[in-house]
C-alpha cells in the first residue's frame, strides 16, 4: 500500500518564536510527564486554567472495568464563574462575542460584561420558573447569542443542559427530551436558514404531547413569526424584561463531578447516546485544549464554524473560549449563502486569526473552485482546523493552499463527542503536517492501536487496528445518561481495560497517528483490510471528483466487494470515461485489490445534521438493501437518500 510521504514544514512563520509549546523536545517532555505522573501534571493545569471554590481530595480515580472515573473529585466550582464572573473587572469590556447572522446585513457584539448580565438574568428567569440543580433542560434553538446564554444560564444554576441541533425533526426531539427526563424546552419560533424563514417552535409543538415530564416553555422571538403561545409557554423577552428579576444569582457550587451537560452523538453509527460531561474535569479539558491547539492569543478572533448543538460547538464555541476570557464569533448562517464565498466574507470582516470547520464544509466550498476565496484579503488568518471526519490530503492541500495560503499550519483533530475535547492533533510550531493525519496524543493522552485480531497492540509502524486509549484523561464522558451498562459495554468492554472508539487507524514511522474510518467500515476484500478513507481519498484526488463515499457490500467471491457513491464537481458530466479514470487512480494509489467493483454517482451524499456521511445507509444501498433504511432521524436531507435508492434501483432493473 502506498503511503503518503508528503510532509509539511512545522516552521511556519510567528508560530516558533510565540507559541505556548516551543518545539518538539517540549512537547515530548510534557506529554511524558502528563502520562507518567497524571496527577501532578493535571493538579498543575487545574490551578492554572480555573478557579475554583473549594479544592480536591483527589485528583485521579477510577476503574476502566466499571465504567468510574472521577477528577477532582470532592472539589467545587461552577462553569459561569470561570467563564464570566471571574473575567469582568479584568476585561469586561472586551468582546466575549461576535456575531453575525444569516443574513449579512445583520450582526451584533457582546462584550463580557453584557453577557455576563445576561446570563444572571436568564439563569433568575429560570430559577424562577422552579428550575433547580440536577433538573434537565433542553435547548432546541438557532445560532443565535441566546443560544450560548441559555446554556450558561442553566449551567450557573447547576441545571444540566442537553442541546438539541436545531435541524432536528420533532420525532427525534421527542426521544431526546424523554431519555433525559427534561422539565424545560428553550427554543425560538423560527430560524433564518439561506435567507428563509424555517420554523422551529412547530416541532415542538408536535413533540410535547409525547413529552409528559415538560412543565414550560420558552420562546424566543427570532423571527417575528406572530405564534400565539399555549399555557405554560412565556416568550423569552417577556420573561427576562421581568422587573421582580434580579440582576444577580449566586452561581451554584458544582462538585467537579457533577454533570454539566448532557449531549446526544451525532448518530453516525446507530442510536444516538447522551454522553455526560462533568463540572471539573470537561472543563478544564475544554479550555487548554483551546488554548494550546490552536495556540490562541487574547487579542484574537476565533472562529468555530460548528453549530453550539455539537460537541465542537459546547467545546470550542463556549466553554473553552470564554473560560480563557477569549474572543468568538457565533454565525447563523452556512457556507453557501448569499454566495460560496460567505465563510472568507466573514473571515475578512472580522479579521479572524484562528479558523475551525469540518472537511465536508472545506469539499463544499472547493467545489465552487479557489475563485470564490481568492477575492478576499485573509492575511488575518494564522491557523486552520479541522474535524468530524478523516480528511482526504486533495481537500487538506486545497484548504492549506488557498485559504491558509501556504503559510498557515493546518491541526487536524482527531475526537469525539465522548472525549470531551482534541485527543490527537498536530500542534502549531510542533508537528510538521502531513496531510490525512492527525499527527499526534494531546497532554494526557496514551492511544495504542490494538490487533482485532489478537487483542494485542500493533507492534510494528503501518500495522492496521482499532485505536484504544489506556488512561483517563480529563475531559472524557462519565456515562450514558440513565444507561450505564451501555456506557460500560460500548467503551469499556471491547478491550478490557481501555476506552475504545471505534474507529480504525494505524501509526507510521514518526509515530504519527492516520484515522482509517469506522472500525465497522473496514472492508475485507479477499483477506485484505481496507479503510474507506484511503479509497475515498484516492477517488477525492481525481480533479472532477468534488466528494466520495465508499461502503463495502456482499460479494459473492471476494467476501466484500468496494462501493463507491462519487459527486463530481459543478459542472461536470456523469461520463463512463471519468469512471475508468477513477479505476486507474485507486489501483495505482492504493492497488489492485481496492479497485471499486462499482462507481455510483450521486449528485449529493447522505449526511448527518453534522455534516457526517451516513455509511450505514449507504451501505443498505450497496447491498441492494433498501426496504429498511433503518433509523433516519439523524439524516440531514432525506431526499438525497431517495434519489440514490431510486438510481440504485435503475441500475439493478
Ligand atoms: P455515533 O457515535 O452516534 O455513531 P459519531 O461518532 O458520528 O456518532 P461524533 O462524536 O460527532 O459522533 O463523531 C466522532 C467521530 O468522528 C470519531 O469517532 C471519528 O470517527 C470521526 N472524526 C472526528 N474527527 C476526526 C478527524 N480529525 N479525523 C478523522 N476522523 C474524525
Ligand atoms: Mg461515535
Amino acid at each position: 500500500m502506498t503511503e503518503t510521504t508528503e510532509v509539511y514544514s512545522a516552521h511556519l512563520p510567528g508560530f516558533q518564536e510565540t507559541a505556548f509549546i516551543k518545539g518538539h523536545e517540549e512537547y515530548q517532555a510534557l506529554h511524558k510527564r502528563s502520562l507518567e505522573d497524571p496527577d501532578a501534571f493535571w493538579a498543575e493545569q487545574a490551578e492554572k486554567y480555573l478557579s475554583w471554590q473549594q479544592k480536591w481530595e483527589h485528583v485521579l480515580e477510577y476503574d476502566f472495568p466499571q465504567g468510574k472515573i472521577s477528577w477532582f473529585g470532592g472539589a467545587k466550582l461552577n462553569a459561569t464563574y470561570n467563564c464570566l464572573d471571574r473575567h469582568i473587572d479584568t476585561i469586561g469590556e472586551k468582546t466575549a462575542y461576535f456575531w453575525e447572522g444569516d443574513d449579512p446585513n445583520q450582526s451584533l457584539s457582546l462584550t463580557y460584561k453584557e453577557l455576563y448580565q445576561k446570563v444572571n438574568k436568564a439563569a433568575a428567569a429560570l430559577k424562577a420558573k422552579g428550575l433547580k440543580k440536577g433538573d434537565r433542560v433542553v435547548i432546541y434553538m438557532p445560532m443565535v447569542p441566546e443560544l450560548a446564554i441559555a446554556m450558561l444560564a442553566c449551567a450557573r444554576l447547576g441545571v444540566i443542559h442537553s442541546i438539541v441541533f436545531g435541524g432536528f425533526s420533532a420525532e427525534s426531539l421527542a426521544n431526546r427530551i424523554n431519555d433525559c427526563g427534561a422539565k424545560m424546552v428553550i427554543t425560538a419560533d423560527g430560524s433564518f436558514r439561506s435567507g428563509k424563514t424555517i420554523p422551529l417552535k412547530n416541532a415542538v409543538d408536535a413533540a410535547l404531547p409525547n413529552c409528559p415530564e415538560v412543565e414550560n416553555v420558552l420562546v424566543l422571538d427570532r423571527c417575528g413569526l406572530g405564534l400565539t403561545l399555549g399555557e405554560n409557554e412565556s416568550w423569552w423577552h417577556e420573561v427576562m424584561a421581568d422587573p421582580d428579576l434580579p440582576d444577580y444569582v449566586e452561581p451554584e457550587p458544582m462538585d467537579a463531578e457533577d454533570p454539566l451537560f448532557i449531549l446526544y452523538t451525532s448518530g453516525s453509527t446507530g442510536k444516538p447516546k447522551g454522553v455526560v460531561h462533568t463540572h471539573g474535569g470537561y472543563l478544564l479539558y475544554a479550555a487548554m485544549t483551546t488554548r494550546i491547539t490552536f495556540d490562541l492569543k487574547d487579542d484574537e478572533v476565533f472562529w468555530c464554524t460548528a453549530d453550539i448543538g455539537w460537541i465542537t460547538g459546547h467545546t470550542y464555541l463556549v466553554y473553552g473560549p470564554l473560560i480563557n476570557g477569549l474572543t468568538g464569533l457565533i454565525f447563523e448562517g452556512v457556507p453557501s449563502y448569499p454566495g460560496f464565498d460567505r465563510f472568507w466574507q466573514v473571515v475578512e470582516k472580522y479579521q479572524v486569526s484562528k479558523f475551525y470547520t469540518a472537511p465536508t464544509v472545506i469539499r463544499s466550498v472547493a467545489k465552487e473552485g479557489a475563485a470564490m476565496v481568492d477575492k478576499y484579503d485573509l492575511s488575518s488568518l494564522r491557523l486552520l482546523g479541522t474535524v468530524g471526519e478523516p480528511i482526504n490530503p486533495e481537500a487538506w492541500r486545497w484548504y492549506y493552499e488557498h485559504v491558509g495560503k501556504s503559510r498557515c499550519p493546518i491541526v487536524d483533530t482527531w475526537w469525539q463527542t465522548e472525549t470531551g475535547g482534541h485527543m490527537m492533533t498536530p500542534l502549531p510550531g510542533v508537528h510538521e503536517l502531513k496531510p490525512g493525519s492527525c499527527a499526534q496524543p494531546f497532554f494526557g493522552v496514551d492511544p495504542v492501536i490494538i490487533d482485532p485480531d489478537t487483542g494485542e497492540p500493533a507492534r510494528y509502524p503501518n500495522q492496521e487496528g482499532v485505536l484504544c486509549i489506556r488512561k483517563p484523561w480529563p475531559g472524557m464522558a462519565r456515562t450514558v445518561f440513565g444507561d450505564h451498562k451501555r456506557f460500560i459495554e460500548t467503551y469499556f468492554s471491547q478491550v478490557p481495560g481501555m476506552y475504545f472508539t471505534g474507529d480504525g487507524a494505524k501509526y507510521d514511522e514518526d509515530g504519527y497517528f492516520w484515522i482509517i474510518g469506522r472500525i465497522d467500515d473496514v472492508i475485507n476484500v479477499s483477506g485484505h483490510r481496507l479503510g474507506t478513507a484511503e479509497i475515498e481519498s484516492a477517488l477525492v484526488a481525481h480533479r472532477d471528483v468534488a466528494e466520495a463515499a465508499v461502503v463495502g457490500f456482499p460479494h459473492p467471491v471476494k467476501g466484500q466487494g468496494i462501493y463507491a457513491f462519487v459527486t463530481l464537481n459543478t459542472g461536470v458530466g456523469k461520463t463512463d470515461e471519468i469512471k475508468k479514470e477513477l479505476v486507474k487512480m485507486v489501483r495505482s494509489e492504493i492497488g489492485p485489490v481496492a479497485t471499486p467493483d462499482v462507481i455510483q454517482w450521486a449528485d449529493a451524499l447522505p449526511k448527518t445534521r453534522s455534516g457526517k456521511i451516513l455509511r450505514r445507509m449507504l451501505q443498505k444501498i450497496a447491498a441492494g438493501d433498501i426496504k429498511e433504511m433503518g433509523d433516519t432521524t439523524t439524516i440531514a436531507d432525506p431526499s438525497v437518500l431517495e434519489q440514490l435508492i431510486k438510481e440504485r434501483v435503475a441500475s439493478t432493473a
